[in-house]
């Protein structure tokens, strides 16, 4: 095997490598619509429950208050026996008035509040009720995924074991001009020759370089200086 057929099966190995990376580094869309769907569900869910758990908080307020207002409508009253003239009773009713008004007030907000709480906890109990088959769904798909990744990452373990092998066989200064190429060149350091042109930068080969082709010669294209390979019957 020539240094070029090194260099050659060195970048298909490299190119395969790089495709099962990019696999991996990219959800599937088979998992990412179900993971989306899930996502949604969830965030949906906690929406609703915090709305819930604050509708609750401003019950326990008004609630509160409520009893508050109740206590202080019960003094009223209580004053109100012992007024000792028109003036007195007057100004005890208004109080009352004021009172009972504040209290009608926030009974109708612990109304409002129950309603709302009703609709969204309905809501919430509908989702909830779904989730079960939404998890289902998304765990399978997630696990499918996971397994497919199991392979890659196999495939990916072999071909850089492969890498590894024929970089041994290959002379250092090769290498590094192999690397280096491949480093400034999106990672395609050897381009094939296919009907005179490079199929990297679609660059024609002279006839000259052709014949040095033929004959195994290392030679780079003169348009991108890529390293060109040429298929050539096995000899
Ligand atoms: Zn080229």
């Amino acid at each position: 095997m020539s240094e070029v057929d090194k260099l050659w099966e060195l970048q298909t190995v490299l190119t395969a490598l790089n495709e099962r990376e990019k696999q991996m580094s990219v959800k599937p869309e088979s998992f990412a619509a179900v993971d989306r769907e899930f996502q949604a569900a969830n965030e949906e869910m906690t929406r609703l429950q915090t709305q819930i758990d604050a509708l609750a908080k401003e019950r326990r307020r008004v609630d509160g208050e409520l009893s508050d207002q109740q206590e202080t409508l019960k003094k009223y009253q209580g004053q109100l026996m012992q007024v000792k003239n028109q003036q007195q009773y007057a100004a005890a009713w208004k109080e009352i008035d004021a009172t009972r008004k504040h209290v009608k007030d926030l009974e109708e907000s612990v109304l409002k509040n129950m309603t709302e709480t009703d609709g969204l906890q309905q809501q919430l109990d509908a989702h909830k009720g779904g989730h079960d088959a939404l998890q289902a769904r998304y765990d399978e798909a997630h696990s499918e995924w996971q397994h497919s990744l199991s392979d890659l990452r196999a495939e990916a373990e072999k071909l850089r074991a492969r890498a590894e092998q024929i970089e041994a066989a290959i002379p250092e200064r090769l290498r590094n001009e192999f690397h280096k190429i491949y480093r400034q060149r999106q990672q395609v350091a050897v381009a094939r020759v296919n009907t005179d042109t490079c199929s990297a930068c679609r660059t024609r080969v002279r006839p000259a370089v052709a014949q040095q082709l033929k004959r195994g010669e290392l030679v780079h294209c003169e348009g991108c200086h890529r390293i060109l390979y040429l298929e050539r019957p096995a000899s």
